[in-house]
């Protein structure tokens, strides 16, 4: 699995010896998306064309405080809640998803 911007390198690298249908034929994508990730440093491959390169695709994500998450940001992982939702602790200690405890801010 690879983080986008680590794909991006490998693939330019990999591009300096090789040409475009070379590395057709090695991925399971086409030509405009290999010549896009070398190109283009704001392309973001939609989640199918993730899942066949290996990229780590971009998942929704529901910011409970009303603050924006940017795009890209990054996350250790995430862990379930016994009510099933996921979520991404914001301390080690944090069992419960932000619906079933509420963030309280620092205290
Ligand atoms: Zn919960």
């Amino acid at each position: 699995m690879y983080e986008l911007s680590a794909f991006r390198d490998k693939i330019r690298a990999e591009k300096d010896t090789a040409t475009y249908d070379e590395l057709a034929e090695k991925y399971p994508v086409n030509r405009w998306h290999l010549w896009m990730l070398v190109t283009q440093d704001d392309y973001r491959p939609t989640n199918e064309i993730c899942d066949k390169l290996d990229i780590v695709r971009d998942v929704p994500v529901t910011p409970v405080n009303g603050r924006p998450i940017p795009a890209g940001a990054q996350v250790l992982m995430a862990q379930f809640c016994e009510c099933g939702r996921a979520f991404i602790p914001n301390t080690p200690k944090r069992k419960k998803c932000f619906i079933c405890s509420k963030y309280r801010g620092k205290k």
